[in-house]
């Protein structure tokens, strides 16, 4: 019932987008967009209605995220709130906080991004150098983060910093805070990355006085915190589908064209049946989160064996077409290839790398 108006929406509203513009999609900034999505109600579909939320299931949001992905939708300016920090807030922070941020997040008003990384500190989380001392008045903010998607866009942050400590005691000491990005002594730098987009952002803290409710959750318990926030990030449609419109485009080509060759189709059976196992997969982590669990492995390997497969279908789809040099290809297609296979190589590092969720999983197992 939800899925249909969602698609009947978004084919209308994205009528005459370039394919090589919606295969951007969940990293794609209007806020515009967005806020016309949170008047229909489909923006904190979990959240509950005292809050401005849909209270509906997760089962509900991931045919909405499904919906967007699969249309290429503009949807990045709310998408990390919807996804990660509004549930977070709901879960960790106090009511007040809930009040004042999950609303605003509801109508596409507050935008937020993650400050995780640092310098550094990428895949080694816990050696985060971001200090907020505790003083008076509330805390004191100093440091950096790097690699925020959106940064420069967003309202707010949630950042996993230093309350105590210092690098060598690791996981302990670790706390997460809101940041209010208007406030004085913030400076933020975007990053070009290989497609020329400048989504990836430098964040500088120089001495930012931050309140006393700028605390989400317990002093020291971010390390417990950012894993639970992980296993949502992780584990979502989005790990799956980040290649699809470039799947489509070729399939849209292959069925102009007629006569597809036996090795084309063969290999388009092979990208769909194995997005539709991986899409069982994503929904089943998505159902342990639905029961409050926190599927931390099953999120990683859900995330890495999807990423495997949004890496593949630019080098299927370029072998595919490289197989008839001579054809005269769609420029959208040759604009969607080009722009997946200079894009596809970080699908596999954002969210954390694969090497480090293999490690996770063979934790999982009891492997090491
Ligand atoms: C498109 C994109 C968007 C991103 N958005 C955000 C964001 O919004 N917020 C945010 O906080 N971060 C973001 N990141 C950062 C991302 O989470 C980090 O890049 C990632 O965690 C890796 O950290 P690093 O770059 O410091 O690499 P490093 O940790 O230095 O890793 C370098 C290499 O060493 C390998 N390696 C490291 N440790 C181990 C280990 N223990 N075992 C085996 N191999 C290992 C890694 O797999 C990798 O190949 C984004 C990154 C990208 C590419």
């Amino acid at each position: 019932m939800l899925r249909a108006p969602v698609r009947a929406f978004l084919d209308e509203a994205l009528r005459g987008m370039a394919p090589e513009q919606r295969a951007r999609s969940w990293v794609s900034f209007d806020a515009e967009f967005s806020k016309e999505l949170g008047r229909r109600g489909w923006i904190g579909l979990t959240l509950p209605k005292k809050y401005g939320g849909g209270g509906r299931s997760l089962f509900a949001r991931f045919v909405l995220a499904e919906e967007l992905l699969r249309a290429g939708a503009p949807a990045g300016a709310h998408w990390i709130a919807d996804r990660q920090s509004a549930p977070h807030i709901l879960k960790f922070g106090t009511p007040a906080q809930a009040e004042f941020y999950l609303p605003r997040i509801c109508r596409a008003e507050a935008f937020f991004c993650i400050g995780m990384s640092e310098p550094g500190s990428g895949s080694d989380l816990a050696s985060v150098r971001t200090r907020a001392a505790h003083t008076s008045r509330g805390w004191q903010l100093d440091g950096q983060k790097i690699w925020t998607t959106n940064a420069h866009r967003s309202h707010y942050m949630i950042a996993l910093v230093r309350t105590s400590g210092d690098a060598r005691s690791r996981q302990k000491g670790l706390s997460q805070i809101i940041i209010d990005l208007s406030l004085p002594g913030i400076r933020i730098r975007p990053i070009a990355d290989m497609t020329g987009d400048s989504h990836l952002c430098e964040v500088f803290f120089d001495n930012v006085q931050l309140s006393e409710d700028a605390l989400i959750g317990a002093e020291s318990d971010g390390w417990r915190q950012v894993t639970s926030e992980l296993a949502h990030e992780r584990s979502g449609p989005e790990r799956i589908y980040s290649s699809v419109v470039l799947f489509d485009e070729w399939l849209k080509y292959l069925r102009t064209k007629g006569n597809p060759s036996e090795r084309s189709l063969s290999l388009a059976g092979r990208i769909l049946s194995t997005m539709t196992v991986l899409r069982s997969l994503s929904l089943a982590v998505n159902g342990c989160l639905a029961e409050g669990q926190s599927p931390v492995v099953e999120a990683a390997l859900a995330k890495d064996m999807g990423t495997t497969l949004e890496q593949l279908i630019p080098e299927i789809v370029a072998d595919a077409l490289g197989d008839d040099p001579s054809a005269v290809l769609p420029e959208s297609l040759v604009n969607t290839l080009r722009y997946i296979s200079q894009v596809s190589p970080s699908f596999s590092l954002r969210g954390g790398t694969r090497e480090v969720l293999r490690g996770m999983i063979a934790r999982g197992l009891g492997l090491r």
